[in-house]
């Protein structure tokens, strides 16, 4: 079984994917319990944990938000760095963050590095867009099937502040009826659930990180897709088919568009 270290863990979402998949989560805690649970407080011990995941703050990465702080002065970025920190003091097999695409890219020294677009509507009828950074000591890479979005209306995803009810954000990260947080005011907990992972995504991340151990892709020299697929190219060039270069130049028109606003 493998011990896995949760940073930033919110409620534990992403965690509880990981639990289901079999692994053994501890998680350091997440300031939203208090202040007794600031990860930068948290000493890790080397060589006890296989990976260490965790899903730090990412509102300072929003492409979307108007005010952004410089990037070296925000929470967001200190939270990374401390991410990054804690895997070195770890020194775990692998390490796995999940944020959002504008995220800064988090490269450790001895790791191998991974960016992965990933979206709920593949698996449900939800759209929310995240973004995975892996590494592995040994140049192993996540394989994240690419799914399609159906066509139709989809319903918009959980967010932080949101209008619709406590219930109603539960269902869209995919938790039972009856979750609840009793410990949290109303919008303390729709903040907490509208922050997490859906459990979609987590359980499709935690089985990917299961089926390593089966896929012992190592080459020293792998290249990765640079759409955002996670895919490995194996001939010359920067994307893994055509429709990944047809993907990286939409990519790079919306963000010229956003810089222009
Ligand atoms: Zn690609």
């Amino acid at each position: 079984m493998q011990l896995v270290l949760s940073l930033c863990s919110g409620i534990g979402l992403l965690d509880r994917a990981f639990k289901e998949a079999g692994f053994c989560v501890v998680s350091a805690g997440d300031i939203i319990l208090g202040k007794h649970h600031d990860v930068r407080d948290f000493a890790a011990p080397k060589g006890k944990f296989d990976g260490v995941i965790g899903g730090t703050p990412c509102p300072d990465f929003s492409l979307l938000k108007r005010d952004r702080p410089v990037l070296e002065e925000s929470y967001g970025y200190e939270m990374i760095l401390e991410f990054e920190r804690i895997v070195k003091e770890c020194d775990c097999t692998w390490w796995l963050l999940e944020n959002v695409s504008g995220v800064p890219t988090v490269k450790i020294d001895g790791y191998s590095h991974q960016r992965i677009d990933i979206n709920q509507a593949w698996y449900e009828n939800v759209t929310r867009l995240r973004h995975i950074q892996f590494g592995h000591k040994e140049n192993k890479y996540l394989q994240i099937e690419r799914g399609v979005t159906a066509p139709g209306q989809k319903q918009s995803c959980a967010l932080a502040n949101d209008s619709r009810s406590f219930r109603e954000l539960c269902k869209l990260q995919g938790l039972e009826d009856d979750f609840d947080l009793p410990s949290f005011n109303v919008n303390g907990k729709k903040r907490a659930v509208g922050n997490g992972v859906p459990l979609s995504i987590g359980r499709v991340l935690a089985s990917a990180v299961t089926a390593l151990q089966q896929n012992p892709v190592t080459q020293q020299d792998n290249k990765i897709c640079e759409c955002g697929c996670g895919r490995i190219v194996t001939h010359r060039g920067q994307y893994y088919d055509f429709s990944c270069r047809k993907r990286a130049q939409r990519k790079k028109n919306k963000s010229a568009v956003t810089v222009q606003q």
